[in-house]
Formats: C-alpha cells, sequence, structure tokens
C-alpha cells in the first residue's frame, strides 16, 4: 500500500485544501489495514476524486484514497442485472462497463468524473421522479468501519442500510458498492425553448409526464430551455454528421465561453452579462429531437470549467416557488448594477429517496442548482442571500457535495438525523470518521 506523508491536496474547484497523510490501499485486506493504522494516529476521512464544493473531506488526519480501487462485474439482484464496483471508479468508468454490457445505469450525474464512493456518500443524481439518486440504486455494500471490521449490509439490514447509502463519510469506508442497473433502453429527447410562466405553471406535470425531465435557464432571458425525454422503442439511427458538427460546435462553444469569456466578463465588465446572456441558450442547445441510448442520451454534456455551484432540494410543491424567488433575486440585484450569476439555473427533478441522509429523503423534490464563474463579483453576496431565500422554503435541503452556506441551519431539516448519528456512534464511537465540518456544523455532536 503506498502512503505519502503530509500530502498537500487541495479539491477540483480549488477553494479548499489541506495536509494530511494519504493512504492508497490496493484491496480489502490493505484498506482494512490503513484504516487501523491511521485510526492509531488520529482521525480519517474516505477521499473520491475531490470534486466537492463543501468541505466534507478536509482533516488534519488522514486521508484514504480509494482510487487504486476501481474493478467491477457483473453479477444479478433479485434476478435482475446488477455491477457490483468498487468504490474508486469513476462514474464514467461504470458508465462504460454498462454500455458495453447493453445495460445501463438510471438517473447517474451527468458528470462522470466523480468516483462511484464520492457520489453514493452524497446521494448523487440524474434527474427523473420515477426513480431517485445514485444511493437509491444501491442494493448491496461493503463498509470497512473504525475497527477496521468489515460489514456486508443490504437491505436485509434495514435503517442501518439506508443510513450507509448516503453516509458523507461519516460511517467508516466504502470498498464496494452493488448497483442496480437496466437493460439499455433508447429514449426520444426533445430540446425546446419554452416561455417561463408556461414551464413554471407546469413544472409537476412536466415532471410526470416526461420521465426524465431538466431544465436550465440563463439569466435575463426569457425562456427555459428544456430537456423533454421519455423512453421509445424507435432504433437509434446514429448521429449523423450534422449533429455532430452541432454537438461540436456547442462544445467549442461552451468550453470558450465558460473557459475564457465569461470568466473575463465576471472580472471586468459584469454589467455586459445580459447581453451575453441572450446568446447562451444559442451557442449552448439546438432545438430539435433525436433518439438515442439511454447512457449516451443522459451524458450530453461535455465542458466543465471550474465554477460555484450551489444547489437545494425543494419538496416538489415548493418547485415554481423556489424558481420564482430564484429568478427574482438574480433581477432584483440585477437593477442595483450587479450580476453575480453568469452561467445558468439548472433544475432536475428526484423521486423519494431510502436513504436518511437524501436531500430527497422520503419526498419527492426540484433540485435547482446556480452556477457562476470563479470570478463572479458578489459570487459570496449572492449566495448568502440565495441561501436564505431557499431555507425559508421550509422542506428546502442543500445538495451535500456543493458549495453550502450555513450548515447548522440544515440538521433540523433531517427528521431522520438522530438515528442516522446513532448508527455512526455505534460503527465509529470515537469519532474517527469525523472532522471538524462534520462535528460541529453539520451533525452539531456538542451543542
Ligand atoms: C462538475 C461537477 C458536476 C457535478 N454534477 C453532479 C450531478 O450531476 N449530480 C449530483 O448529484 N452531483 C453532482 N456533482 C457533485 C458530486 O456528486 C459530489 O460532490 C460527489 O460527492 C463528488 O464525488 P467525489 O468522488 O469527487 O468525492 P469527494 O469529493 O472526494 O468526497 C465526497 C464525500 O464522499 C465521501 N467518500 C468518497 N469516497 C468514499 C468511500 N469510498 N466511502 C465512504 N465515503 C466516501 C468523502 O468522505 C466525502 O464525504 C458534481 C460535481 C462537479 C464538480
Amino acid at each position: 500500500m503506498q502512503l505519502i506523508p503530509q500530502y498537500k491536496w487541495r479539491n477540483w474547484n480549488d477553494n479548499l485544501a489541506c495536509t494530511a497523510d494519504l493512504y492508497r490501499p490496493r484491496g480489502l485486506h490493505e484498506l482494512r489495514e490503513a484504516v487501523r493504522l491511521a485510526g492509531r494516529k488520529g482521525r480519517i476521512r474516505p477521499l473520491g476524486n475531490s470534486c466537492s464544493w463543501s468541505p466534507l473531506v478536509p482533516t488534519s488526519g488522514s486521508l484514504i484514497d480509494l482510487g487504486q480501487l476501481r474493478g467491477m462485474h457483473e453479477t444479478s439482484h433479485d434476478g435482475a442485472p446488477a455491477i457490483r464496483v468498487e468504490a474508486g471508479a469513476t462514474v464514467r468508468d461504470l458508465v462504460q462497463f454498462t454500455q458495453s454490457r447493453g445495460l445501463t445505469l438510471i438517473s447517474p450525474t451527468i458528470f462522470q468524473d466523480i468516483s462511484v464512493g464520492g457520489a453514493i456518500a452524497v446521494a448523487a443524481h440524474g434527474t427523473g421522479l420515477g426513480t431517485s439518486t445514485m444511493s437509491d440504486e444501491v442494493v448491496a455494500m461493503t463498509l470497512v468501519d473504525a475497527r477496521g471490521d468489515v460489514h456486508h449490509l443490504s437491505a436485509a439490514d434495514g435503517e442501518l442500510f439506508d443510513a450507509a447509502r448516503c453516509s458523507l463519510g461519516a460511517l467508516g469506508v466504502v470498498h464496494d458498492v452493488t448497483m442496480r442497473c437496466w437493460p439499455e433502453f433508447h429514449l426520444h429527447v426533445e430540446d425546446r425553448m419554452i416561455a417561463i410562466d408556461d414551464v413554471l405553471a407546469d413544472l409537476p406535470d412536466l415532471a410526470r409526464t416526461y420521465e426524465f425531465f431538466e431544465l436550465y435557464w440563463f439569466p435575463f432571458t426569457d425562456r427555459m430551455w428544456c430537456k423533454l425525454m421519455r423512453r421509445t422503442d424507435a432504433p437509434d439511427p446514429g448521429a449523423s454528421l450534422s449533429q455532430r458538427l452541432k454537438f461540436a460546435f456547442t462544445y467549442a462553444c461552451t468550453f470558450a465561453s465558460c473557459n475564457a469569456v465569461l470568466p473575463l466578463l465576471g472580472r471586468v465588465a459584469p454589467e455586459l452579462t445580459p447581453a451575453f446572456m441572450q446568446l447562451a441558450p444559442k451557442l449552448s442547445m439546438t432545438p430539435g429531437s433525436a433518439v438515442a441510448p439511454a447512457s449516451r442520451a443522459f451524458h450530453y454534456q461535455r465542458a466543465y470549467p471550474r465554477c460555484w455551484d450551489m444547489s437545494y432540494g425543494v419538496p416538489l410543491a415548493d418547485a415554481e416557488r423556489a424558481w420564482r424567488r430564484t429568478i427574482g433575486l438574480i433581477e432584483r440585484l440585477a437593477r442595483a448594477a450587479r450580476f453575480p450569476v453568469n452561467m445558468v439555473v439548472h433544475a432536475r427533478f428526484i423521486g423519494p429517496s431510502a436513504a436518511l441522509l437524501a436531500p430527497a429523503h422520503a419526498r419527492a423534490i426540484c433540485d435547482i442548482e446556480v452556477v457562476t464563474t470563479r470570478t463572479s463579483r458578489d459570487a459570496d453576496a449572492f449566495y448568502d442571500a440565495w441561501t436564505a431565500e431557499m431555507l425559508a422554503i421550509e422542506g428546502a435541503r442543500p445538495h451535500w457535495g456543493k458549495y453550502m452556506l450555513r450548515p447548522r441551519d440544515v440538521r433540523a431539516r433531517y427528521p431522520k438525523m438522530d438515528a442516522f448519528l446513532a448508527h455512526r456512534a455505534a460503527l465509529d464511537p470515537r469519532g474517527l470518521f469525523l472532522n471538524d465540518w462534520l462535528e460541529d456544523a453539520v451533525f452539531q455532536l456538542h451543542p
């Protein structure tokens, strides 16, 4: 096993850093050994691909990096296909593996560079009211606790399994999970621009009508880009040359806008944001429809610049209110000549989750995320005000992995938090799998 003493860790967005001993186990035996060795010295945080904005990972103790554990094989669960995958594999590894076997994941994240362990730890999701989070697709897992003991968990373990399916890395280290997957199906994908009022008046209906539905709003525009996807028996015609060219064009435009134009605009001329936003839909999407295999249709986006991203899940019935508050705040700030949001506002729809700490726990949600460049002036003030707007909605809960403010306000929003903490204490009585942020702000273990 590789050990790098005093490793200087930084996250993907470069907003977090720490110095900690880093263990890189190559199998279950070495993972148990790493937990025992690190646990003798102090605290431990499991590490995925470092893509979270919130301070889930930083520690002055040890990091256990799962990056060497990426194996997977096909299996079955209740007679249906499933994949047993080690936690360090990326979503991309998993998507490619399922595709190669004529299978697909349901509701995976659009971004594929996160690890399976990291995705499960925060109940990451794609979109689809009829499904839920990636954690909900997990039917079994292998967890190493603070003593280095191995637990094979499944639905037979009841609430403990639902605690472990979204654990924030605070229950132990997940070595592998078994995830359900589905025979690959085709989707009819329609990309349409629809007037804001029409979309918002119809949100729950649209989300129920289209099995996979998501929408984007570029600030200061009067229409929303709706991605309306439903299953079809139509064959995959394959991407035509013109579709490939359009894809290359939108990729190039999105890449250049997000990495060069918008960061510059945010820094030197934010007042040009409304004008640029009028162009954004033309550069990033082409209205029309197509048929594609689900695994290709779910991963339509390729350009991912460093950015700020905060996201709240609100009960479906509050989706319109949350959207109106978001749009209202951005427009109010613009009237005061402040333009903090220069990328996009994006919404997805997620069915009720069984995982105790999933933002979608026990109710369907609309997840709204607000994304802006790192150079955006007033981003801090915007996110502060937006957090207040979202927290004023009783059932709103932030995404655990995205940028998060006011973490102390989150605990009371989870009816099963005490149950989660009881399982946590049983598996990790010495609090090895905590960091200061989780202990003090999120879990408030010493009120
Ligand atoms: C560009 C981008 C796009 C994104 N898109 C989406 C999206 O579409 N949908 C969505 O829901 N989220 C999305 N996210 C957020 C992302 O899902 C979370 O931040 C996720 O936790 C990142 O995974 P990671 O592998 O980088 O984990 P890290 O950031 O390294 O860790 C996150 C948490 O997982 C824990 N963890 C990691 N591995 C294990 C393990 N083996 N055992 C126990 N705990 C573990 C860590 O301790 C930590 O608490 C996106 C993030 C980025 C940067």
